[in-house]
């Protein structure tokens, strides 16, 4: 069984800690690989080479790093089949869904090719007499990542290009379940001319990552995971004086109007709510309906649910893959148990799911919950797996009042015919990402992505033009240049503009 080793200083290492873990395919339900678990030691070889590479690579000009990066981005389209593949293995997402994964990630890399454009500062022409300023941006030295297990291309790739772009270097600790796709990502780069130590990898679980928030000599922390986790990261890197962003869970609503076209709504509401297996921190998980259009819907949903064939990501015939860990099926099972013990009606039940010829793999059927309620587990908890919940409203404020009340405030949707209910919706949700007619509203790489109250911790959200404010800190220079003979208008009161 092949291991999946750390990246560090330009090549592979196993580093010094003999721990191993399992990555698993969920499909089959059993080991496919196993990862190196990292330790303090290797964190701090890890950081020495990126201190080391950041003398350089900071004073690389911007011609010479957007030419690393336009071949790193041709590569990646040319391995779009293979991280795609080394994702779905791990992950157990369909062949297709991980090849927009990627291409979402290499359109971050686009984005950066820009970078010169991004990093242009201010001039002021005489501030005061014969006084100009200017400022301008510098990178902050070593940035580290810590990634969750459901993008294992994508949301890493939320953070490093933009690093690495401003002149940082970067040290990433990937989700140990998904460690594959980063690993081939290390190799781009070094094929794309990136010198070594400027990019590393070190893999592991909760040791690795606390050694990167106490690490003196790390500059930043840029989390994507849990709620609980990001929490932590927040407060701890926060107390080591980092610069952190730390993006956590969700529970994205969908609000259902009466004047929404309903098959185009169902439409929707499937494939946001059960695309990879609803492990998506953008994925529908509540829907709320608005007035006499429940019914409908919720028969609308169920019919299509029908089409949906569970089955291994790598199979063509796939549209939905198994959920990620024996863990996650027995938490998410235990929801469904839970919501349906407190009164939810269960419409279409993906209990007691068997895939043939994959029997022990990870796998829950498609799952519609009806007649939910804010105080059920089914609500309160993000489940991050293949369940609808369906609450109902009477109107577009309570059903406003009641996304509002919700702690997480990732992502939401209307549906609507109304350009004045899309207008009110958009003005007083308490939501970072919002779709109008659009389920899974991510920003495009030149936006930039977070969330609102737990759903992110840190004021800057990632990637576009945020991120580039995260990965670089301001000068501004105020500059006189005085003829010999000029009087120095020096004096000891305060410098005000003359
Ligand atoms: P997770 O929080 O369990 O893990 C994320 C990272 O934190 C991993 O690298 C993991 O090794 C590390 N980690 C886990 N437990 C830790 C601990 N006790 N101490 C220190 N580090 C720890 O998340 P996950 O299960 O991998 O991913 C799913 C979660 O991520 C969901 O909650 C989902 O909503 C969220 N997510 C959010 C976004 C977003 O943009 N807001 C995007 C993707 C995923």
């Amino acid at each position: 069984m092949r291991t999946i080793e750390h990246w560090i200083g330009g090549s592979a290492t196993a580093g010094g800690g003999d721990r191993t873990g399992d990555v698993f395919d969920p499909a089959q339900g059993r080991p496919q690989a196993q990862v190196r678990m990292g330790t303090r030691d290797d964190v701090d070889t890890a950081v020495a080479a990126a201190r080391a590479a950041f003398a350089d690579w900071s004073q690389t000009s911007l011609s010479a790093r957007v030419q690393i990066l336009f071949r790193f981005r041709e590569l990646l389209v040319q391995h779009t089949d293979e991280l795609a593949r080394l994702t779905a293995l791990e992950h157990g997402k369909t062949l297709d869904d991980a090849k927009g994964e990627v291409v979402r990630g290499r359109e971050v890399v686009d984005f950066v090719c820009g970078i010169p454009q991004l990093l242009k500062g201010e001039f002021t022409e005489q501030a005061s007499g014969g006084v100009d300023s200017h400022s301008f941006r510098q990178p902050l030295g070593v940035c580290a990542g810590i990634t969750p297990f459901n993008f294992p291309v994508m949301v890493p790739m939320w953070m490093h290009p933009v690093a690495i772009a401003c002149g940082n270097t970067f040290v990433l600790k990937p989700s140990e379940r998904v460690p594959g796709a980063s690993e081939l990502v290390a190799r781009l780069y070094a094929e794309a001319g990136l010198p070594d130590g400027v990019f590393n990898i070190v893999n592991g679980d909760k040791e690795v990552v606390d050694a990167l928030l106490d690490h003196p000599d790390i500059d930043s922390v840029s989390f994507v995971g849990s709620t609980p986790i990001a929490r932590y990261v927040h407060e701890r890197a926060g107390l080591a004086g980092k610069r952190v962003q730390a993006l956590g869970g969700a529970k994205n609503h969908a609000v259902v109007m009466p004047d929404a076209d309903l098959d185009f709504t169902a439409d929707h509401l499937v494939a946001a709510g059960y695309g990879s297996a609803g492990q998506r921190c953008m994925a529908i998980s509540a829907v709320v309906a608005v007035g006499p259009v429940a019914d409908a819907l919720v028969d609308k949903v169920r019919e299509r649910t029908a089409d949906i064939s569970v089955g291994p990501g790598v199979a063509a015939a796939s549209s939905m893959g198994p959920v990620v860990s024996a863990a996650s099926k027995e938490r998410v099972l235990g929801y469904i148990d839970q919501g349906e013990k407190d009164g939810a009606k269960v419409v279409v039940d993906g209990r007691g799911l068997t895939v043939e010829g994959n029997e022990e793999g990870f796998f829950v059927g498609p799952t519609l919950l009806d007649n939910v309620t804010t105080d059920m587990s089914v609500y309160t908890d993000e489940i991050f797996g293949p369940v609808l919940v369906v609450l109902r409203a009477s109107t577009l404020d309570e059903a406003l009042a009641l996304i509002n009340a919700n702690p997480y405030g990732n992502g939401t949707a209307v549906f609507t015919s109304s350009g004045e209910v899309a207008r009110t919706f958009q003005r007083e949700v308490q939501v970072g990402m919002i779709g109008i007619n659009v389920p899974i509203p991510v920003p495009m790489s030149y936006y930039s992505f977070g969330g609102w109250k737990d759903s992110m911790f840190g004021d800057h959200h990632i990637h576009g033009p945020e991120g580039v404010r995260f990965y670089t800190r301001a000068k501004v220079v105020t500059t006189r240049w005085p003829h010999v003979s000029e009087d120095s208008l020096a004096h000891l009161n305060f410098p005000t503009a003359q």
